[in-house]
């Protein structure tokens, strides 16, 4: 029987219209099913290969769609399309956590994912952002076993605070990245109340190839709002999709978000003498040194009508840079910028980039063929250079963005270190001059919570000497706390 409202014919998904929503083919209505009910086959079969890999890491997300608009003048720092006066651009953002899995409660404390792919006229931009300015590491060689310390034990399944512990305090480098993380933005109140951050330092270039280093900033208009440690756990037990649902319900309710996009900008040179290295991942550029310059304005007004098609498909990589923008000598970009086409190519397949929300609204004419789930046609010449009209690279539609002088002998070290290039600094400036008293205390009790949650005795006694180095007093509150309580 058809409800009132269904209007269309069910159909297979070859497109012929089935008998019945309901009723399995059988050897009279008490007998068997039979093999060539083609329909119900479909059904099962299709059913049964409905999830694909989840990401690894970033799985639980949502995201929107929506613009992004230049209101200032900031030609002379790049030739980008997307960034010159007036341009409008279309664009998706997704937002996550890192180390829960798809189905995990939104409210963990975590860093959250900020990722953007901009559909410019000049070919896919993404911005692979997080909602803090810094990270744990500064090399991709620790990044695996950094997400394998946060993710579950190889024998219960479970997560375990004493192998986080024990990864942050043998990476001194982490310490600014933990600070932050145990502070109020450590668990944002919704993704609408949360700045988005490139994090890593990228280069822009203009239209007379002169460059600079850069650092993006979305500044949230809805204002920094937070949740303290309790009202994240029971919102973990009573609403674990809550800033999923947050985002959907406002969008849908015409309540669209906006971010203000700020730029800190360096001129090229100056990175050579800064006073620490400016490409290092676990330090923000003071603002001071390099104040903030308005860009434009984002806005998300669309939701998704298919989840799994447009956002769970969704695969946004750091190097899907368009001209007038490119890569810096931040090691931790250098290795994003492989890793993630990797997994795309691993999770989606590896024509991912004709799945509609991956592919750009700029014409595609390139020698990539063939693969799983190819949709495209490609046509002769399959080859470079030919004689038959395919497409020829033209060098006048690129510039030098991400190019660099660099000499050395090969070797396996740390960045070069400065003056100013140390673990602790930055994040002692945050606990000591940024914070309040009552952000203060909510950091201790924060931390001192998360290290009696089954941290070792050994790794105890780091973890205090961890914080005395970040800041003498907070390291002597936290081991009060944790030793009294
Ligand atoms: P400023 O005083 O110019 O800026 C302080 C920054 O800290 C502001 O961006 C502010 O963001 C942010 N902030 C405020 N409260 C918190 C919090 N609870 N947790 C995290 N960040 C917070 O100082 P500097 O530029 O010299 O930086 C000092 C320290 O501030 C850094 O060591 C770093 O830890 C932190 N910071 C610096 C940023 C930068 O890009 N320079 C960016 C963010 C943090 P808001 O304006 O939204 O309140």
């Amino acid at each position: 029987m058809m409800s009132d409202d269904v209007k269309k014919p069910t159909t297979t998904d070859a497109g012929i219209p089935v008998a019945s929503d309901e009723h399995s083919l059988t050897v009279g209505a008490d007998g068997p099913i039979v093999l060539h009910d083609h329909y119900l086959i479909e059904q099962m079969a299709q059913f049964n290969r409905e999830r694909i890999p989840e990401r690894q890491p970033h799985a639980k997300g949502g995201g929107a769609f929506g613009r992004f608009e230049v209101t200032q003048d900031v030609s002379k720092y790049t030739s980008a399309a997307l960034f010159q006066p007036g341009v409008k651009t279309d664009m998706l953002a997704r937002f996550s956590t890192v180390a829960g899995e798809r189905g995990s409660p939104d409210t963990w404390r975590d860093p959250r994912g900020f990722s953007l792919k901009f559909y410019t006229e000049e070919g896919n931009y993404d911005m692979v952002g997080n909602n803090t300015p810094i990270f744990f590491l500064r090399d991709p060689m620790k990044f695996q076993h950094f997400i394998r310390s946060q993710k579950r034990r190889a024998d219960s399944g479970l997560r375990d605070h004493d192998m986080q512990w024990d990864f942050w305090t043998l990476s001194p480098e982490s310490a600014h990245q933990v600070t932050w993380l145990m502070g109020d933005r450590g668990i944002p109140k919704t993704w609408r109340h949360m700045d988005g951050f490139s994090s890593h330092t990228y280069m822009w270039v203009n239209a007379e190839g002169e460059k600079f280093w850069v650092k993006y900033h979305f500044k949230t208009d809805q204002g920094i709002e937070f949740l303290t440690q309790d009202e994240a756990d029971t919102l973990a037990g009573t609403d674990g999709d809550y800033h999923r649902r947050d985002l959907f319900n406002a969008i849908r309710d015409g309540n669209h978000p906006t971010w203000t996009l700020k730029m800190q900008i360096m001129p090229f040179e100056e990175a050579r003498t800064y006073r620490f290295n400016p490409f290092d991942l676990t330090k923000v550029w003071p603002h001071a040194d390099y104040p903030l310059i308005e860009v434009g304005k984002l806005t998300l007004d669309r939701n998704p009508t298919d989840f799994h098609t447009e956002i769970e498909q969704a695969a946004f990589e750091p190097s899907n840079l368009v001209r007038g923008i490119g890569m810096s000598p931040d090691k931790m970009l250098l290795g994003r910028g492989f890793s993630y086409s990797d997994a795309h190519r691993a999770r989606l397949g590896a024509n991912y980039r004709q799945i509609p929300v991956n592919r750009p609204k700029s014409p595609v004419h390139s020698y990539s063929k063939d693969g799983a789930m190819r949709v495209e046609n490609v046509s002769d010449p399959v080859y470079a250079p030919n004689s038959y009209g395919g497409p020829a690279a033209d060098p006048s539609l690129t510039d030098d963005a991400g190019q660099w002088y660099a000499d050395g002998d090969m070797v396996r070290r740390a960045y070069t270190l400065r003056e100013d290039d140390d673990d602790w600094g930055q994040a002692g400036t945050l606990v000591r001059d940024v914070l309040d008293d009552a952000a203060r205390d909510r950091l201790v009790g924060n931390i001192v919570g998360h290290l009696k949650g089954g941290v070792s005795e050994k790794v105890l006694k780091r973890a205090f000497e961890y914080w005395r180095n970040v800041d003498e007093t907070l390291g002597q509150r936290v081991e009060k706390g944790v030793r009294d309580g």
